[in-house]
């Protein structure tokens, strides 16, 4: 079914991949082409913004590259700016940026703790900040920000700052919901659990010893004896993003293959 986003406008950060593959921001961004929308994909890395860039204009879709640390209010006003400057309004926001570091309560670096909440936390703040007041203006829009199932449970491994700045994007979530529903912009999470992306080899192998093995450790700990991949979350994103959702505001949507439901 195409179309979904028709004529939507739609900011996707993280939309470049740590590594070779498909990361969740590159996959939602492709996805969000493929159904429409016209993207800025925005990225610190400029080339990895390209390729995905490159795939979606292949793919006869519309996209723009804008080059972005989320986490500086400066470089996220700029990054709204260009989005108005390529396609003259923002629909959808959709706040995929985030970073790991492993490490429980003492062996976090107080410095680690910091970066972690002002790359996956702060970074949600400045964007909802900078594109609400053009929604509003514009008379509604859609917020899809990514958390993670570790943001409610703990995932086998010590992973402290992770968790706190994941599960406090469910709060900003609901708290941005209930403030904008009556203006018509909606502001929903997904909480991915164990996926099958480039990110978890280059910030968990350390734990883990080797590529090999998160993968089968990570296969292995998932209800369904498999990991999930970057297009499980790029589709419940696009739901949540889409006029599908026009009566879903201030809730989440757990892509875990039921890793969360089990007790034991
Ligand atoms: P990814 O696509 O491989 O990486 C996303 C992109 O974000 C990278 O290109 C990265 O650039 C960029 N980036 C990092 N910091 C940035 C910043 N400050 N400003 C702008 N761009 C920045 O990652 P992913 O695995 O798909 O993860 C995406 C999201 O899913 C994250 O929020 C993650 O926490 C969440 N998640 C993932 C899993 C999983 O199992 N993979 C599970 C739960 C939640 P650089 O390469 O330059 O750093």
């Amino acid at each position: 079914m195409a179309g979904r986003l028709q004529d939507k406008v739609a900011i996707v950060t993280g939309a470049g991949s740590v590594g070779a593959g498909w990361g969740n921001g590159k996959a939602t961004a492709v996805l969000f082409a493929r159904e429409g929308a016209r993207v800025l994909a925005v990225d610190l890395n400029a080339e990895a913004a390209e390729e995905t860039r490159a795939i979606i204009e292949d793919e006869g879709g519309t996209c723009t590259t804008f080059r972005a640390d989320v986490s500086e209010a400066a470089e996220v006003e700029a990054m709204v700016q260009g989005c108005l400057d390529a396609f003259g309004r923002v629909d959808i926001l959709h706040n995929n940026v985030g970073i790991g570091a492993l490490g429980g309560a003492v062996q976090t670096t107080e410095e680690d703790w910091d970066r972690l909440h002002k790359v996956n936390l702060k970074s949600i703040f400045l964007c909802c900040k900078a594109v609400l007041p053009e929604m509003e203006r514009q008379g509604g829009g859609a917020i899809v920000n990514i958390s993670s199932v570790g943001g409610i449970r703990w995932i086998g491994i010590p992973y402290i700052a992770y968790a706190s700045s994941k599960g406090a994007i469910l709060q900003v979530t609901q708290s941005i919901a209930l403030e904008y529903a009556a203006k018509g912009i909606r502001c929903n999470a997904v909480l991915p659990g164990l996926m099958d992306t480039p990110m978890i080899y280059a910030s968990i192998a350390d734990h883990y010893g080797d590529r090999e093995e998160v993968a089968k450790r990570r296969n292995a700990a998932s209800p369904t004896g498999k990991m999930g991949d970057a297009w499980d979350v790029a589709y419940a994103a696009l739901y949540l993003a889409s006029d599908e959702a026009k009566y879903v505001n201030g809730t989440h949507i757990i892509v875990d293959g039921g890793l969360s439901a089990r007790a034991v």
